[in-house]
């Protein structure tokens, strides 16, 4: 080794002169912590001098990187946003925002023991389920409920239990693929059962389904077609006829619903949707849908319908593994309370306030927010107040666009690589704002962003060096 090198070395000081120095970090993080992130940077500092770097050996420059990287080490990775995509049911960013009292509910939950397996009237052993089951038939008019991880898992879980070595006939048209990988065709082998393919893209009659189903069919399902339209020359079979279909080969018809709607959209100025209780009602057996899609509730999949078909799945060992665990559970069934009083429901529950927005309430809001944002970013952006379309997300209502407003930024000079820079610079914020970048604007959409957040909004473009 070069012996100017070495020579610099010996002015290293040592592990434990560092973390001599180091107590209350020590005390707060932990010797082990503290210890591994000393190490790695003098190991830093030594290659740094290899490298015929001039590396600084302060005693104080190193506890600053050690304590910097400390907290870089500590930081959370899952942190709050400000979704401003437009897209107010966005997979990428956790859909559904909860409701307040969903939120109690799970803090409570969380807290300590509870009820989860426990029937407290007879003092023994209860049923995890019984905690949402009756009020999923009540809003749904079903008999019977049972609840697992996410909608997902509803549809292995039917899957498997109803149809496990048997043909599961649908239509071509219905073969979706949903974001994160949820393709049907996967989907049905995996639950250990043959798709049978029926019908074209376009057009699938009743005498397809007829035709396919033999006596290895276990059950008719319809799979809602969530993110995308066929339109034109087009015909599917109607659920009141699939129904029949089914009833006439003794087998179950199952509606994946994709997004789980409860209540009457259309009343709300919003797209309509079937309800649960509409597709029951037209003979589905049973009808599986998101709790965190329009339901506006946790991560979780609803499986809803005929008593017999429920108990069967219940007792399928891959319940077991796909079951929600207490927070989620507490969550669910606080949110399917707000669903008891229509009048308060879009007013409590955050996705269809977000959703039921008015325009013109969006735009006072940017219009309140244009000039502050302006002189935050400084003379390089150009801030406008623009009309936007937001969408409801997660792979519904993917052709309806709810009217909003926002703010188009321009940079004045090297416009993509300004409006680049000035994008991940959103993103590095504490609680990063996420857009989008569309013909050369970065696009901000404020219908998500509440009243309550709009001062922690504006705050923080302080922190952006214009
Ligand atoms: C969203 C969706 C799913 C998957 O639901 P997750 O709750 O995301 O697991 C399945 N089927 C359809 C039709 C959907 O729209």
């Amino acid at each position: 080794m070069n012996d100017d090198i070495q020579a610099k070395l010996r002015h290293l000081p040592s592990v434990s002169v560092v973390l001599a120095e180091l107590d209350d970090d020590i005390a707060r993080w932990g010797h082990q912590a503290v210890t591994a992130a000393v190490r790695e940077q003098l190991s830093l500092l030594r290659a740094h001098l290899h490298q015929g770097k001039k590396p600084n050996f302060a005693m104080a420059v190193i506890l600053n990187s050690v304590r910097d990287s400390l907290l870089r080490e500590s930081r959370s990775s899952l942190v709050p946003v400000f979704n401003l995509t437009g897209i107010v049911l966005h997979s990428n960013l956790g859909r559904a925002t909860l409701a307040e009292t969903a939120i109690t509910a799970m803090s409570k939950a969380a807290s300590g023991a509870t009820t989860l397996e426990y029937d407290i009237t007879e003092g023994k052993r209860g049923d995890r389920d019984s905690h949402i089951e009756a009020i999923i038939c009540e809003l749904t008019g079903a008999e019977a409920a049972t609840v697992v991880n996410n909608n997902a898992a509803a549809v292995l879980l039917t899957l498997n239990t109803l149809a496990l070595n048997k043909h599961v006939p649908v239509s071509r048209g219905e073969l979706v693929e949903i974001g994160g990988s949820f393709r049907v065709p996967d989907i049905m082998s995996r639950s250990g059962c043959h798709l049978v393919e029926v019908g074209t893209t376009n057009r699938t009659h009743l005498s397809d389904y007829s035709d396919a189903i033999d006596s290895d069919t276990g059950l008719l399902m319809r799979v809602h077609t969530s993110n995308y339209r066929i339109e034109g020359f087009t015909k599917t079979v109607p659920e009141t006829d699939l129904a029949k279909l089914a009833w006439a080969h003794r087998i179950p018809f199952v509606v994946d619903m994709g997004c789980g709607n409860l209540i009457n959209l259309k009343a709300l100025g919003l797209p309509h949707e079937a309800t649960a209780r509409e597709t029951l009602e037209n003979g589905a057996d049973l009808v599986l849908f998101s709790g965190d899609k329009l339901l506006g509730g946790p991560q979780s999949g609803i499986i809803a319908g005929k008593r017999s078909l429920v108990a069967e799945i219940k007792k399928n060992p891959l319940k077991r593994a796909l079951r929600l665990d207490k927070v989620t559970l507490a969550a669910l069934e606080a949110t399917l309370q707000l669903y008891r009083n229509p009048d308060t429901l879009a007013s409590e529950l955050p996705t269809l306030k977000l959703l039921t927005r008015s325009e013109s309430d969006i735009q006072a809001q940017a219009a309140r927010l244009r000039e502050p944002l302006a002189t935050a970013l400084g003379d390089s952006f150009k801030v406008d107040v623009i009309a936007v379309s937001s969408q409801i997300g997660s792979g519904s209502f993917p052709m309806e666009v709810l009217p909003s407003a926002g703010f188009s930024i321009r940079a004045r000079q090297e416009e993509d690589e300004a409006l680049r820079t000035l994008h991940q610079q959103f993103r590095e914020l504490a609680t990063p704002i996420i857009g989008r970048l569309s013909n050369g604007a970065l696009l901000l959409d404020l219908r998500c962003l509440t009243p309550e957040q709009e001062s922690h909004f504006i705050e923080q473009l302080n922190d952006i060096a214009p």
